[in-house]
C-alpha cells in the first residue's frame, strides 16, 4: 500500500483546491510557521474518520471549514480526498486503488465516499482497522502526543506499545471473555443453589 495523493479543498487554511502527490520513499513538508503544515496532517486524520474536533484543534467540527481571510470569503464546505495504491490489498478492499473522501457542510450535513460511492463512517473505520492507519492509530503522532508519551506513566506507555503491537485488541477480547465467564459462573452457582434447595 502506498499513499498516492491528498486533495484538500476548503479545509482549514486551504481555501483553494490543493493536491499533494506523494512519491515512494519519505516525504517532508516544510514551510514557515502558520503556513498550514499541521493542517495537512489534520486533513489526513479527518478524512480517515476523526470525530473529535478537539483533536483537530477546534471547538466544533465546522471549525475545519475555511473561515475566511482578509482576501477571501468563508466557504460553506470542506472536502478532503486521500488516494492509496491498494494493489497489494493491504486495506480490506477488492479495489486496487482507493480514494476516500469526506465532505462537511456548514449546515452539518456530511458525506463519506469510497471511490465516489457513498459509504458510512463505520465502513471507513472498518477499512482501516488492523491496517495501522485510521483515526485511533499511532501512524499520526502530534507534537503534544510525543510529549505525553515521554511523560506518561510506565503502564500508559505499555498500553501504547500493546496497541502498536496489536496485542491490545486481544486483551480487550480477553477482558470481555473473562467478564462473560464470571457471569456464567455466577449463574451456575445460582442454579446449583436452586438444585440443592429442591433436593
Ligand atoms: P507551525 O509551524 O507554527 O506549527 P503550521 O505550518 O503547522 O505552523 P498550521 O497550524 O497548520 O501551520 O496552520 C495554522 C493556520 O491555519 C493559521 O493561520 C490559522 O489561522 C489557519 N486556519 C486554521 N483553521 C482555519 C480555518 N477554518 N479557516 C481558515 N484558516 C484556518
Amino acid at each position: 500500500m502506498q499513499l498516492l495523493s491528498l486533495t484538500i479543498d476548503g479545509f482549514k487554511s486551504f481555501a483553494q483546491k490543493t493536491t499533494i502527490k506523494f512519491k515512494p520513499g519519505m516525504t517532508g513538508i516544510v514551510g514557515p510557521n502558520g503556513s498550514g503544515k499541521s493542517n495537512i496532517i489534520e486533513a489526513i486524520r479527518w478524512v480517515m474518520g476523526e470525530q473529535s474536533a478537539h483533536q483537530l484543534r477546534g471547538d466544533k467540527m465546522a471549525d475545519v471549514i475555511f473561515s475566511g481571510s482578509s482576501s477571501r470569503a468563508p466557504l460553506n464546505r470542506a472536502l478532503v480526498s486521500i488516494t492509496f495504491d491498494n494493489s497489494d490489498h493491504y486495506l480490506a478492499s477488492d479495489y486496487t486503488e482507493l480514494t476516500i473522501t469526506r465532505k462537511l457542510y456548514r449546515n452539518g450535513d456530511s458525506e463519506y465516499l469510497v471511490n465516489d460511492q457513498p459509504v458510512r463512517l463505520k465502513d471507513i473505520v472498518d477499512l482501516f482497522i488492523d491496517s495501522g492507519l485510521g483515526r485511533e492509530s499511532f501512524s499520526i503522532i502530534s507534537q503534544g502526543r510525543i510529549e505525553s508519551i515521554f511523560n506518561g506513566k510506565p503502564l500508559d506507555r505499555r498500553a501504547i506499545i500493546e496497541t502498536v503491537a496489536g496485542v491490545a485488541k486481544y486483551k480487550k477480547n480477553k477482558d470481555a471473555a473473562e467478564k462473560k465467564l464470571a457471569t456464567t459462573m455466577d449463574n451456575l452457582h445460582r442454579v446449583s443453589d436452586i438444585v440443592s434447595e429442591l433436593k
